[in-house]
């Protein structure tokens, strides 16, 4: 028995070593993939209550030679933790808008939004005003199609110099949306004092919506007070036209999900905005 709890424990211990090494590696790989830009953005459409395409997400992916497409929620966490998401998330900045003014030329697209995930590091540098601001100025976009999803983590400390950067923002007319609502603990007080255009229901609720008596309840909640703020909300995660049908009834006007379409790559996004398939 002695012997195979040894075993056991050497075989552990290069479980983890395995661990260690991978994760040192794809660090490495992260940190030359973020100074070489090796990301792609993928396009995920946004609809309104008549199925037209109001907008879209941009949603970060990672084409890796070895490990093929790699997805944020691998890498993403490891962004965090090493800084990597600041100059990362500046690319992501940068290509959304570079995408608007592609958008800008054809009368199909100049009116979507475009909403790009901004991390807690990323909102909180310095620079970051003054980053979205140039973005905008040199690729003369609309600043008010562009729109910034952050998390309830940027309600939990600092919060007045959240909205200071956020006032910085709205004054070019750059939106605001609130990503993942409902998971977070932000308090109604701090809520209402932020100059949020949209909510972002979490697929969390939305998933159940059509069964979970409670998760059914919140998402009715939710929307009803957005009417009250008069606050957009989205709901993400939208699978099943049940779904769609349940959102619709207690008020939401847009959603976003794979009933729709999944995320696409550019060539396949624009292939589906003229195809026009869910006007
Ligand atoms: P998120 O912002 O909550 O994005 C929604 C995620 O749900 C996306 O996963 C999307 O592909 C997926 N999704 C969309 N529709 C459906 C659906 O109907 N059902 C289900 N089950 N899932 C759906 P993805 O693309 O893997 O992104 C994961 C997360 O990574 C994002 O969650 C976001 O937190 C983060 N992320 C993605 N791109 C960026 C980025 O550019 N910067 C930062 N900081 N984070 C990013
Ligand atoms: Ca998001
Ligand atoms: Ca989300
Ligand atoms: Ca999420």
């Amino acid at each position: 028995a002695k012997k195979e709890g040894r075993n056991i424990l050497r075989f552990f211990n290069q479980e983890m070593q395995d661990i260690i090494n991978i994760r040192t590696s794809l660090e490495h790989e992260l940190r030359i993939a973020a100074e070489t830009s090796q990301f792609r953005l993928y396009y995920q459409i946004q609809v309104d209550n008549s199925n037209r395409v109001v907008g879209a997400e941009a949603l970060i992916r990672w084409p890796h030679k070895k490990r093929g497409l790699i997805s944020p929620a691998t890498f993403i966490p490891l962004a965090e933790v090493t800084g990597l998401i600041v100059p990362i998330g500046k690319w992501v900045v940068e290509s959304a808008c570079a995408q608007l003014r592609e958008w800008k030329k054809s009368h199909q697209t100049s009116s979507l939004t475009l909403a790009v995930n901004v991390s807690a590091l990323q909102f909180r540098q310095a620079d970051f005003v003054t980053h979205v601001k140039a973005a905008v100025k040199k690729y003369g976009i609309s600043a008010s199609l562009l729109k910034l999803e952050l998390t309830e983590s940027l309600l939990q400390e600092d919060i007045d110099i959240t909205i200071d950067t956020m006032k910085a923002l709205k004054e070019i007319g750059v939106q605001f949306s609130l990503d993942d609502f409902g998971t977070g603990f932000s308090s109604l007080q701090y809520l209402k004092q932020l100059p949020l255009d949209q909510f972002k229901i979490d697929q969390s609720f939305v998933r159940d919506i059509t069964t979970n008596k409670s998760d059914k309840a919140i998402v009715k909640t939710i929307i009803s007070m957005a009417r009250g703020l008069n606050i957009e909300v989205i709901a993400e995660g939208v699978e099943t036209e049940e779904q769609r049908q349940l959102l619709i009834a207690d008020g939401c006007t847009a959603f976003q999900g794979y009933l729709f379409s999944k995320p696409l790559a550019i060539e396949e996004f624009e292939a589906l905005i003229q195809r026009g398939v869910c006007k």
